[in-house]
């Protein structure tokens, strides 16, 4: 029910009340003809290894799913290429400089943020990183640690996509890349 086309009322051009659904993902407005889509945000995730092979998974500092575990990563920005953003997001949560990256795969997600649906296309990336000794938490997760891969309890992460990637995606990847 949270969908945007059931939410949005009014054009956000023109503020007329006009502002229809026109399909299932589309709204349209019949008083300054603008037509607008529910597109998915795309962003990436990172898997990350220590030399023992275990897998680097972060706590949530932020809502939504505070204090939960996710792995390091974000939304990609407007004009910014997935790469660039596993670099930029890695910078900002972890001060993390990227050795190495290969894509792996991507999972849909959606999630309930400040009473929308927000929809994603998260995608994987195994990383190599060059500093792994000096990793700082910021931003926007307050911690991190090292984890086996096949002991977490799927309960305890929340997004399908970060579930995924971590359950079935990381056990079987190489342990050194
Ligand atoms: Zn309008």
């Amino acid at each position: 029910m949270a969908h945007p086309v059931n939410v949005f009322k009014y054009c956000p051009r023109c503020g007329s009340d006009q502002f229809r659904i026109s399909g299932a993902r589309s709204l349209t407005c019949y008083s300054c003809s603008l037509q607008w889509y529910t597109n998915s945000a795309a962003a990436v995730a990172c898997l990350i290894f220590n030399q023992e092979g275990k897998l680097l998974v972060t706590r949530r500092a932020i809502d939504p799913d505070k204090g939960k575990m996710d792995l390091p990563g974000g939304f990609i920005d407007p004009m910014e290429s997935a790469e660039e953003a596993v670099r930029r997001e890695l910078k900002e949560e972890l001060n993390m400089e990227v050795k190495k990256m290969v894509y792996l795969a991507s999972r849909p997600n959606e999630y309930f943020f400040s009473g929308i649906t927000v929809f994603t296309t998260d995608l994987a990336f195994r990383v190599v990183a060059g500093n792994l000794d000096v990793l700082t938490p910021n931003d926007d997760i307050s911690s991190f640690e090292w984890i086996d891969p096949n002991e977490v309890d799927p309960f305890e992460i929340p997004a399908p996509s970060i579930r995924y990637f971590i359950k079935e995606i990381a056990p079987h990847e190489p342990k050194h890349r």
